[in-house]
Formats: structure tokens, sequence, C-alpha cells
């Protein structure tokens, strides 16, 4: 897909977005928030799903969760519009309770359309729900820092999961949050991982080297540049 194809195929989806009604968060919702951010990045982000803020301003993470994720992506030197942002529901639970079965349910094509058209070579899950997703049966505070290969019936083809805990826990809990951080500092050798996974036996061992390096090093950050 070109850059404009890529476009097209996200704003069709966020516009189909904003005037859902296949499930009953259709109902107390101020705007849908479809999701945002680079079309043609290696990288998504997966949360829960819209809290306050999130449905007055119809954008994902802009609330205080929002702003400790975009300090988590600083420590990488990576900005939020260099990536895609996300949910696993698109409207806001009321009271911001956990969304049911039937509404994930409900939610899934658009996130499985959104993983299709970006392709993303690392899926990053913020909490619970969006971990469900992507490591069916795990428990976070077992595989939090860690990568498994992505099942392509989510929407991404060849890519690796990623899991953290969600910025909201982190804000509740100063040992989640300094975990947190931790696992951050382990992304960039994720991309490359995959990266490596995804490129052609005529360049597998180049990439292999810079991930090679990139383990070797604790000081020097690894070359996961986005762009
Ligand atoms: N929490 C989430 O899971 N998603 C958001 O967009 C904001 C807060
Ligand atoms: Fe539609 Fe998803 Fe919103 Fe439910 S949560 S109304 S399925 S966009």
């Amino acid at each position: 897909m070109t850059h404009a194809e890529r476009l097209a195929a996200l704003e069709e989806i966020a516009s189909e977005v904003r005037s859902c009604t296949r499930c009953r968060l259709h109902e107390t919702r101020t705007k849908a928030v479809p999701g945002e951010g680079n079309a043609d990045t290696e990288v998504m982000f997966v949360g829960e799903g819209p809290g306050q803020n999130e449905d007055r301003q119809g954008r994902p993470f802009v609330g205080r969760a929002g702003d400790l994720l975009v300090k988590f992506l600083a420590t990488l030197r990576w900005r939020r519009d260099e990536v895609f942002i996300t949910n696993i529901v698109k409207c806001r639970p009321p009271d911001n309770r956990d969304p049911e079965p039937d509404e994930i349910a409900a939610c899934a094509p658009y996130l499985r359309r959104q993983l299709e058209v970006i392709d993303p070579a690392l899926v990053v899950t913020l909490g619970r729900h969006s971990l469900g997703r992507f490591m069916p049966g795990s428990r976070i505070s077992q595989v939090h820092g860690t990568v498994q290969p992505v099942d392509p019936s989510t929407g991404a083809t060849n890519a690796l999961v990623f899991a953290m805990y969600h910025p909201a826990a982190a804000l509740r809990t100063p040992d989640i949050e300094r975990t947190s951080y931790d696992d951050v500092a382990s992304i960039p050798a994720a991309l490359l991982e995959s990266r490596a996974r995804r490129t052609t036996v005529a360049t597998v061992a180049a990439t292999a080297g810079a991930v090679a390096l990139a383990e070797s090093s604790s000081d020097v950050a690894p070359d996961a540049t986005l762009f």
C-alpha cells in the first residue's frame, strides 16, 4: 500500500467508527476515539478504551495516562505522532468500567482493519484487555516486558507483540511505574528483533548484526530510529 492509500484507508475506518452503533457504548459516548498517529509507522500501541478526556476530545491517551505514555516514548526519543495509538474499544465505557466481552467483540473489526492497513512490526499492548487480544491466556505480571509472535488472525500478519502494564496502573502504583520504565527500555530491541524476522534472507545478516550490537551495549541506544 502507498502512503496515500494507507491514509485513505485509515480515514475510512475512522469515519465508520465515528458514526458506529454496533454496541451499546455508542449510547453514552461524547466522541468516538478511532486512534491516531503515523500511517506508515512500524509500531502500534493498543490501550483499553477511551477515558473521560479522550471521550471529550475524540483522541486517544490525552489525559494523565497519556502524559505518562508520552514520557515513556520520550525515553526512547520517540514522539507520539511517530507511532500509531489506538484502543481495543473505540468508545468510552461509562464510569471507566471494563469493556464487556460483547463490546470488545463488536469493536474488534476496526482494530483488525487498522492492523491490516498499518502492518506494524511491533504491537505494544497496554494493560490486560489489550494483552488478552494479542497474548491470549497470559498474565500481565508474567509477560510484561516480553515479546511473542502475533497471531495473523488479529490483522497484524507479521508482527511481534510486546506486553506492558497500562500507564494508568503505573500512575497508581510506583512499583509498576518503575517496572514500566524498565519495560519501555526493551522496546527498541523488540523492534529490531521483529525487523530481523521480517527481513529477507539476503539482508538478514546485517540486521542480526544490529540486534547483536543493540543487545551488547547497555548505554548506547540501539538504532531503533523510527524513520
Ligand atoms: N486509557 C486507555 O486505555 N486508552 C486511552 O485512550 C486513554 C486512557
Ligand atoms: Fe462501535 Fe466500537 Fe464504539 Fe461499540 S465501542 S459503538 S463497536 S466503535
